[in-house]
């Protein structure tokens, strides 16, 4: 599959697999948390398209909020900079947490997050994630949910960016050939 913008895109996950997959997560989560008052948090941007999908498959009352942190920027290497853009709008206290991310890459990302949302009074903290790239693991963090394991490549679509690009490509693809480094 060739990219519109110049790079060379390979499907790996296809929007009818990635459906069927989240469905799964989205009746799981609805079985392991009924009668809980539970509130998703979104991890911006990565995550809003798995988020919408995922909720739409969750048959609860729920609450959702969003937090943003650095990330890749502009590049496909990990900083290792975790910084809060957007904190969350709600306390958390008498609830039950569902962090919602896109991928797991090195983990430090998610270190971090769990940590600050785990000071924050919450019932519960469980973590939610699309993708996991266990092969680029640098700390370990509980992945309660996971939709794939996939191997140690880049991907964009399905709301994942390379240059704020892809985001909205209905499936997961490789990034093959990056014209833009
Ligand atoms: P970590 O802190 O686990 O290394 O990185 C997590 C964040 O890095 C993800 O939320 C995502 O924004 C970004 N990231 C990691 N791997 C990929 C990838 O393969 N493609 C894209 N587009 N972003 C990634």
């Amino acid at each position: 599959m060739q990219g519109t913008q110049g790079n060379e895109l390979e499907v790996l996950l296809s929007a009818e697999e990635i459906a069927g997959r989240v469905g799964m997560m989205g009746k799981r989560i609805t079985l392991d948390y009924e009668n809980k008052p539970l509130i998703l948090i979104g991890i911006l941007k990565g995550s809003f398209m798995f988020l919408a999908d995922l909720i739409r498959q969750i048959d609860l009352p729920i609450s959702i909020d969003f937090m943003a942190l650095s990330s890749y920027g502009s590049s496909t290497k990990s900083s290792g900079v975790v910084r809060i853009i957007k904190d969350l709008d709600y306390s958390l206290e008498g609830h039950h947490v569902l962090v919602v991310e896109d991928i797991v890459d090195t983990g430090l990302t998610l270190n971090y997050i769990y940590g600050h949302i785990k000071s924050r009074g919450a019932l519960s903290v469980k973590i939610c994630s699309l993708l996991d790239k266990p092969g680029r693991r640098q700390v370990a963090v509980p992945l309660h949910y996971k939709g794939f394991e996939i191997p140690d490549e880049f991907v964009v679509g399905y709301g994942l960016d390379v240059n704020e690009k892809y985001r909205n490509l209905p499936d997961v693809c490789r990034l093959v050939r990056n014209t833009d480094e």
